[in-house]
Order: structure tokens, then C-alpha cells, then sequence
């Protein structure tokens, strides 16, 4: 069996590996578009910002590695560019040397990723505007700070890789203004718990600028001028646009690439993972598209199973996610508040807990916000804004969603207790209710 792969990082590398583990004889091919396989993307904002010191540490697996390891066969600088799977083929090029040719397969698994979108603002094509995706992108960025010192930045979007990037550029003292268009930061967090997250930024330095709707771009002397709509223009040495991401899916559809729990297109042997398809929210039971490593990664082992011939399904996302910023942890999961009214009627907790016992020195506290249905009390979602233990409560939460557990159970959860670590009764308990 021939399995060829499109993309070679989150998700199509843990298929790789998944199936060569399952089946020793399968002949694997990976295709990958960029100069790296396997790369860290979770990290790259940390490299920009020196926090993570070693490009070495965001590139650990190579392709040599990779055939060494698992005789799996990882083409670089390989990009895919149309599928034809009445003939079980794919078209590559070699975007080194142009070099243009078919490969045949029987299984295909797509994992294309996702990405940013670039608007067709005026001035965007600006070498001073960057987008971080890749590694390449990444290096792009490194060398420009450590080379060109630029003293200020402005970062364009304010969710994930907006928030993360801005911090960093923050931490390596460039003056940074981070523009949002929506009212808060991280879209994924009610008004009220997004709130935390806009002062903590503001405390350390970022003129933040919410409800901002940016209308282009202009050089002037050798800056970049960013035109806000009602607000005076902003000029920085560097733009950073991270507004958002769209599945890179040309290659089977416009839009999210739809698939059924085993990952499989409606194209015969076809089978496709990670941002670029479309999953079921775990609450709501809808289509969703939720662009996170751990279900991408999660859909990679799925289809590895399928194509071994397991009985093994993906059972959709809650899209559960953390982030620090500065000193604080914002992480959540399932729906907040507001997306939660849009489908029931549901009601919230919101208490502040420490994230320890209080007498045992070093307790911080934390705002936490359990969404739930009126009826049943069927849990919804929860988010947790703090400094320390903000990432435990939030994964037993999603587990407790998962599960199905009503609202009124999670005071009888038995968890783990030190002082050190925990109170007593600790705040996922007193998120019963
Ligand atoms: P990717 O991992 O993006 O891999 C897709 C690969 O396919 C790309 O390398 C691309 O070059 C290649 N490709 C695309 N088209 C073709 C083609 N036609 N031919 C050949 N190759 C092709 N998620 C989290 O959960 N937590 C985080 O902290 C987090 N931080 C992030 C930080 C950054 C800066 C970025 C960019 C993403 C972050 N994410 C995070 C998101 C996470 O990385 C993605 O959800 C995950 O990598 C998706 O996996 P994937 O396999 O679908 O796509």
C-alpha cells in the first residue's frame, strides 16, 4: 500500500508516524511545501522572542531523520497542486528547480493547515508587513528584529498568534500597539473575562486599541504607516498581521474540507485532517472549524487507524485552548457565554478562587466562568482567567463536558490535594452548583 501525504506537520506527520507504527510494510511519502518538516508552529512566536533560543528547537525532526526513523519519505520544498483521484494521482512540483510531476497513490490524506488571511487592503504587499505561519516566515521575522532593530511594531489582531507575537516583540522592548477590530481580545472568551487580558496587556506596555478597523498602509520613510479608520494613522518599522486564519483546502474544495468522523472526503480513498476540514463541535453538535494543534494532531492517529483498517473514529472538538499572556494563563473550553446563547438558554458562575490554600504562601487568584443550561444543568463551556492552575481546572472541565457531567456533579469530582497545590475543596468543586 502506497500512502501519500500533503503536508508534513501537525497533522500529517502524526499520521505518518501512527502509520508506520501500524503497518511496517506501507510505503509513505510525505509532500511538504515548506523547507521543514515537523516543525513546531506553537513555538515560533517564542523564537521570534527569544525565548525559545535554538531555530534547532522549532525544526527537531528532518527529513533524513524522518526516513531514518520510520523509513517514511519526506519530500521538502514539495508542493501539491492538484489531486485526481478518479486516477489515483497527484501533481507535484518541485518549487526549487520547477521540476513538475505525477505521483500515483492508494490512500491520500490531506493536511494542508490553514492560512492567514492577507485582506486586499492598499499598501498590504509592504516587505515591512509580515505573516507568521512557517518557519520561513518566522526566520523572516527574527532576522528583520535582530537585524534592522526596529524600536516599534504594529500587531494587527488579537487573538492567538496576534497576542502571543505582540508579547513577544513587547518582551524585546520593541514599543508595540496591537490593534483589534472586535471589542475585546480572544474571541474565544467572554467580554467580561477578556476584560483581564486587556488590562494585564496595558500594564505592560502595549497601547492597545480595541473596536480598531485598519484601511491600509502606506511607507513613508522607510516606516510603515497603518490607517485606522476614525483614529490617527500609526507608524511603526514593522506590521504584523494575524487576523485569522482560513483552511488552505483549494486543493479539494473551496472552504473547509468536509469529512466524516473517520476522516474520509467523499473522494474514494481520499481522506483529509487538521485546520483544514470541517469537525463537530463536541457541544453543540454542529460543523465547526476550530484550528488547534491537539485535534489536528488527534485526526492524524484517526486516519492512520482507518487506513490499518481499525475501527477508530474522531469524535469532534471542543476546541479547548490556553494562552499566557504576560503573567497571566487565559484558557478555555466548549462555548462561552455569548455563543451560548446563541443556541440555548443558558446561565453562567463566575467565582475567584485561589489556586491554592490560602495559608500555604504563593496563592493567586483566579476568575473562573462555568457556562451551563438552565434545563439540566447540562455543562457548556468554562474559562478560566489566572496566574497559576489555570491550565489543570480548564482540562478537568473539558474532560467533565466530555463526559456529559451536569453542572450540579462537579462538586462531588475527587481531586487530587496538597497545599501546595490545591484547597481542599478544590475551584473546579466549587464550580458545582
Ligand atoms: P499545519 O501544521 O499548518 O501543516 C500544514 C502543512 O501543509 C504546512 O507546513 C504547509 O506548508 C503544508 N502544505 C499546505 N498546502 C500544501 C500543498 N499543496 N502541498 C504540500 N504541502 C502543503 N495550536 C494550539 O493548539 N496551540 C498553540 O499554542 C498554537 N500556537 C500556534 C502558533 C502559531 C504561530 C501558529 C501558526 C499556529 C499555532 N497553533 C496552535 C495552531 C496549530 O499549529 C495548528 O492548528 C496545527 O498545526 C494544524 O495542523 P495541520 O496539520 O492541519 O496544519
Amino acid at each position: 500500500m502506497k500512502v501519500v501525504i500533503v503536508g508534513g506537520v501537525a497533522g500529517g506527520a502524526s499520521a505518518a508516524a501512527r502509520l508506520r507504527r501500524l503497518d511496517e510494510q506501507a510505503q509513505i511519502v510525505i509532500f511538504e511545501r515548506t523547507g521543514f518538516v515537523s516543525y513546531a508552529n506553537c513555538g515560533l512566536p517564542y523564537y521570534i522572542g527569544g525565548v525559545i533560543e535554538e531555530e534547532s528547537a522549532l525544526t527537531l525532526q528532518s527529513p533524513k531523520g524522518f526516513w531514518d526513523r520510520f523509513r517514511i519519505a519526506v519530500k521538502t520544498s514539495h508542493e501539491v497542486f492538484a489531486i485526481h483521484p478518479d486516477s489515483h494521482t497527484v501533481e507535484v512540483r518541485n518549487m526549487l528547480t520547477g521540476e513538475e510531476f505525477v505521483e500515483t497513490y492508494d490512500k491520500l490524506i490531506l493536511s494542508p493547515g490553514a492560512k492567514p488571511i492577507r485582506p486586499a487592503l492598499p499598501g498590504i504587499d509592504s516587505d515591512k508587513i509580515f505573516s507568521l505561519r512557517t518557519v520561513e516566515d518566522t526566520l523572516r521575522i527574527h532576522s528583520y528584529v535582530r537585524e534592522r532593530r526596529p524600536s516599534s511594531a504594529v500587531v494587527i489582531g488579537g487573538g492567538f498568534i496576534g497576542v502571543e507575537t505582540a508579547e513577544n516583540l513587547c518582551e524585546l522592548g520593541l514599543q508595540v500597539t496591537l490593534l483589534q477590530r472586535p471589542v475585546q481580545l480572544m474571541n474565544n472568551l467572554d467580554y467580561d473575562m477578556a476584560t483581564l487580558l486587556h488590562t494585564e496587556v496595558r500594564e505592560h506596555g502595549i497601547d492597545l486599541r480595541l473596536k480598531a478597523d485598519v484601511t491600509g498602509f502606506e511607507e513613508v520613510d522607510g516606516r510603515v504607516v497603518t490607517h485606522v479608520a476614525g483614529d490617527d494613522p500609526i507608524g511603526a518599522d514593522m506590521v504584523l498581521l494575524a487576523i485569522g486564519v482560513a483552511p488552505e483546502s483549494h486543493l479539494a474544495q473551496e472552504g473547509a474540507i468536509v469529512v466524516n468522523d473517520r476522516m474520509e472526503t467523499s473522494a474514494a480513498d481520499v481522506y483529509a485532517v487538521g485546520d483544514a476540514v470541517q469537525v463537530t463541535h463536541q457541544v453543540t453538535g454542529e460543523d465547526a472549524v476550530i484550528s488547534l494543534a491537539g485535534p489536528a494532531n488527534k485526526q492524524g492517529r484517526v486516519v492512520a487507524d482507518v487506513i490499518a483498517g481499525m475501527d477508530s473514529c474522531y469524535l469532534g472538538s471542543l476546541g479547548s485552548s490556553v494562552i499566557k499572556v504576560f503573567d497571566l494563563t487565559a484558557a478555555s473550553t466548549g462555548l462561552s457565554e455569548k455563543a451560548a446563547h446563541a443556541g440555548s438558554d443558558c446561565d453562567s458562575v463566575v467565582l475567584s478562587p485561589g489556586s491554592h490554600a490560602g495559608y500555604y504562601p504563593g496563592a493567586t487568584p483566579m476568575t473562573m466562568k462555568v457556562v451551563f443550561e438552565k434545563q439540566g444543568l447540562r455543562l457548556l463551556g468554562a474559562q478560566i482567567v489566572g496566574i497559576d492552575g489555570v491550565d489543570k481546572r480548564i482540562d478537568v472541565l473539558a474532560t467533565a463536558i466530555q463526559a456529559g457531567m451536569r453542572g450540579d456533579r462537579l462538586k462531588d469530582l475527587d481531586l487530587a490535594y496538597a497545599p501546595p497545590y490545591s484547597s481542599a475543596k478544590d475551584p473546579v468543586n466549587m464550580a458545582g452548583f
